[in-house]
């Protein structure tokens, strides 16, 4: 397999650039071979230009950049052979005829990289592409492509961009720009497994950047939409490089040198993604004119917005030409940085309609499946009570993904994630999300993920807001809670997560409502724990034993996978956790003094248990009037807040006393509510979380 990575003139303008670019390359050549395509140095071509015109002041310059270049990648020997090779070069540049000399930009960059690859110890082998690539023939080139790169020992063929022979075995060129078309006509020519630009901006924008400072990456687009915008002047794709790519199905990357990990632009087969229909806008100047040229799919209304729009911010087009997926407006060329940044604020920043809450869902288990089936069942009637239209635009979990940037058919696709290619990562769902969300989405964590947490602050850097069922991924030391908290706070996204402690029950809420008023708690008490609750209420002394109950509630699904853990105490220390920091109160783990009902660790659960059975007969069987219940614990004491968790015998004015199978309660005394305030009902089910989720979500 063959990759194809090209890289511009921005990548390769000075040493440390080049380095950069090196190590972007190496990742790549571990695991495939690839066909390095190189433009010019920044500014070279240009000055090339100049030269032939019969300026040669422009060469000193050229020389001297290169020089430099070499002097900081090579030393002693290798640096006097690279300057020989280079000044011998440039001196039959300067005698060459002057159609040829603007040729000569791409053959200094990639005879410098080359020898620089190759004393690296990449095996590396330098391509001439005026043999190989033959204008207009077509036939020829793809021959001589496969053969000058069939030697598979080669690790890295470096080529010029640009510059390209003819039939007659003259030397030419593809047009200013062109080294994006040559990567594409080596990728087509090899069928390499990816065609990558990489530039010095991340991807191909809303906008030209340098002239719109809110442009924004455009995740994914088609080739047509690509082609469109290129032609029409986006200077980030040479426009023929999209057919060879197009043809071949190879999807092209534009990604960004300075950022390689960052956001980037696939354009492929697939639809682009959009803000209400527009793609892009792009301009190009013609005398004293410019033409701007907004490319989507718009409905009629939107396209016969544009004059209207443009009168009254004061802007009056010489014409708006409206066509089936274009609409241009001519402008002075004078008007033309204002009338881009005018058409983008209304057509791509304030397009985002507030009234649609897109969502990408983590996990896909029974909270997943209750809640994406609750907001296709209540969207009609979400829309006509709150005014707030819901789509999901991806699911995904360990296994795989579904991702539509206009949205799931939810109620339609009956089968929802399953591997649809994706490397079954825990994180490769996020990654995903994170290429493509936009600005004010939701990501909903409904996964049971200890890690995942970590990437929640990634998803706030973009404006992403964060919903989580997950309360693995909140019991985490304070400081990371903390930050966490502070990260959202910083970017101004929700960050929610209610559904952690009594599912549905208002808990938190009421909690974080009384900490921003200075309601002090004194006591909170939590009967969290369902499983144990359920089985207390089951519990005789008499009838069944602790470990038969067990077993039972194990084979209904209501323990942990490992029982001990309910038994020893880690879910209720988990709410207990949330809860004390949502009254703004940095319980630790440690903090909490835990008297555990599991066994010591070893023998078979089960076994173990039924010689506990004195102790459990003991510690639980309902005595004068008192019932146990499994209670966390937060008291203010004089130095602060004392925490356990522990079985605890209540009488019958306890709000804890009745409660029944896997009820909850929570029973919070504070300077505010010296009768205590007391949350109880239902404490767990997938609807009951779904509808909390939800909740959180339209808050
Ligand atoms: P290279 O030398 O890497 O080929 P170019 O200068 O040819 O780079 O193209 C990248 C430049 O294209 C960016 O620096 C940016 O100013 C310009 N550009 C114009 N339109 C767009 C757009 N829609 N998205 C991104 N960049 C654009
Ligand atoms: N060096 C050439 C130019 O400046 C080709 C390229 O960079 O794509 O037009
Ligand atoms: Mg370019």
């Amino acid at each position: 397999m063959l990759s194809v990575m090209k890289f511009g003139g921005t990548s390769v303008a000075s040493a440390t650039n080049i380095s950069r670019m090196m190590d972007i390359v190496a990742e790549r050549a571990a695991s495939s071979r690839v066909i390095l395509v190189l433009s010019a140095i920044s500014g070279c071509t240009d000055a090339l230009i100049t030269v032939a015109g019969g300026a040669p002041d422009a060469a000193g310059e050229i020389k001297s950049r290169h020089l430099a270049i070499i002097r900081r990648l090579f030393t002693g020997e290798e640096r006097l052979a690279a300057e020989k090779e280079f000044l011998e070069l440039f001196g039959e540049m300067l005698s060459s005829p002057k159609e040829e000399t603007v040729t000569y930009g791409e053959l200094f960059s990639t005879r410098i990289v080359a020898r620089k690859l190759s004393l690296e110890g990449y095996n590396t082998r330098w391509l001439d592409s005026r043999k190989l690539i033959i204008a207009n023939d077509d036939d020829a080139t793809v021959t001589n492509i496969k053969a000058a790169t069939e030697d598979s020992s080669v690790g890295i063929f470096v080529a010029p961009g640009f510059i390209a022979g003819t039939p007659e075995g003259g030397v030419t060129t593809l047009g200013r720009g062109g080294s994006d078309f040559s990567a594409a006509i080596y990728a087509a020519a090899v069928k390499a497994d990816a065609l990558q630009i990489w530039t010095d901006v991340p991807g191909f924008m809303t906008a030209n950047p340098k002239t719109v400072v809110s442009a924004r990456t455009i995740p994914e687009m088609s080739y047509e939409d690509a082609l469109a915008l290129a032609s029409k002047g986006a200077k980030v794709l040479y426009a023929p490089t999209v057919a060879p790519a197009m043809e071949s199905g190879i999807g092209i990357e534009i990604r960004n040198t300075f950022a390689p990990g960052g956001a980037y632009t696939l354009i492929s087969g697939a639809h682009s993604s959009n803000t209400s229909g527009w793609i892009g806008l792009t301009s190009a100047r013609h005398g004293d004119e410019c033409v701007i040229t907004l490319v989507g799919t718009p409905d009629g209304g939107t396209a016969a917005r544009i004059g209207p729009f443009l009168a009254k911010a004061g802007i009056a087009p010489g014409a708006v030409d409206v066509s089936s997926r274009e609409v241009a407006v001519t402008v002075p060329w004078a008007l033309d940085v204002r009338t881009q940044e005018a058409l983008h604020r209304e057509f791509f920043e304030l397009r985002g309609d507030a009234g649609t809450i897109d969502l990408y869902i983590a996990g896909y288990g029974a909270v997943g499946k209750a809640l994406i089936e609750l907001i296709s069942s209540r969207s009609a009637a979400l829309s006509d009570l709150t005014g707030k239209r819901i789509r999901i635009l991806g699911v995904g979990n360990s296994r795989g993904s579904l991702m539509d940037p206009d949205g799931l058919d939810v109620a339609e696709e009956g089968a929802l994630p399953s591997a649809n290619g994706l490397p079954s990562r825990d994180t490769a769902f996020v990654d995903e999300v994170l290429r493509i969300v936009q600005e004010g989405a939701l990501f909903v964590d409904c996964t049971d993920s200890e890690t995942i947490y970590k990437r929640y602050p990634e998803l706030f850097a973009k404006g992403v807001g964060v919903i989580s069922s997950n309360r693995r991924s909140l019991a985490i030391p304070y400081v990371e809670y903390a930050a966490l908290k502070e990260a959202a706070r910083r970017e101004g996204v929700p960050f929610r997560y209610e559904t952690t402690v009594g599912a549905a029950l208002p808990v938190l809420e009421s909690i974080a409502r009384g900490a921003a008023v200075g309601d002090e708690i004194i006591s909170l008490e939590a009967v969290v724990s369902c499983t144990l609750n359920q089985i207390f209420g089951e519990y005789s002394g008499t009838g069944r034993s602790f470990s038969a109950l067990l077993r039972k509630a194990a084979e209904e699904g209501l323990t942990e996978k490992d029982p001990r853990l309910d038994l020893g105490g880690r879910d209720a220390l988990r709410k207990l956790l949330i809860l004390a920091r949502e009254a703004a109160i940095p319980l630790e783990e440690k903090d909490v003094e835990i008297r555990s009902l599991a066994p010591a660790p070893g023998e078979d659960l089960y076994e173990a248990l039924e010689k506990m059975e004195p102790f459990f007969r003991e510690e639980l069987s309902p005595r004068d009037g008192l019932r146990p219940r499994f209670v966390a614990l937060l008291e203010k004491t004089r130095g602060g807040y004392r925490a356990s968790i522990s079985v605890r015998h209540v009488d019958s004015r306890h709000p804890a006393y009745n409660l029944e199978g896997t009820e909850n309660a929570i029973i919070i005394k504070s300077g505010y509510h010296p009768y205590p305030l007391v949350i109880q009902g239902a404490g767990e089910g997938a609807i009951q979380a779904a509808s909390s989720i939800l909740n959180d979500i339209l808050r």
